[in-house]
């Protein structure tokens, strides 16, 4: 747990969010600021900046993760037509909660290459 970090605190119930699935390691609640009809944020329940502040031990718990997930994409229905999950690294990426996570986007097409 990390002081100031806005998902640790939802992470702990501290900050209300829509929540989406929750397990011991792992929550996943609607992002405030959609970017598509489904967007759904997947993060673990410990503290770890990004992804470059990952470890071996973590294999479990960021596989975990994708799927979760995957799970959450069946259960909106959007497996079959398609989704997209993100994981932004550092400000280039547009990273900017310093808590990793994946955003599920579904509901609309999306165009490639990212912007
Ligand atoms: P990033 O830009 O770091 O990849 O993504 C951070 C995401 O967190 C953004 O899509 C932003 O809308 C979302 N976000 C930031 N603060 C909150 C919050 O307090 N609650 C929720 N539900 N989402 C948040
Ligand atoms: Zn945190």
């Amino acid at each position: 747990m990390a002081r100031g970090c806005i998902f640790c605190d939802i992470a702990s119930g501290k900050v209300q969010s829509r929540i989406a699935y929750e397990d011991e390691d792992v929550i996943a609640f609607h992002d405030i600021n959609p970017q598509a009809p489904i967007h759904i944020l997947i993060i673990p329940k410990k503290h770890i900046a990004n992804l470059n502040e990952t470890s071996d031990d973590d294999l479990k718990l960021l596989s975990k993760l994708l799927l979760v997930a995957r799970d959450i994409a069946k259960k909106e229905g959007v497996s079959e037509r398609g989704y997209r999950i993100v994981l932004n690294t550092n400000r280039e990426a547009g990273q900017s909660v310093f808590h990793i996570h994946f955003h599920l986007l579904g509901g609309r097409p999306f165009g490639w290459p990212p912007g």
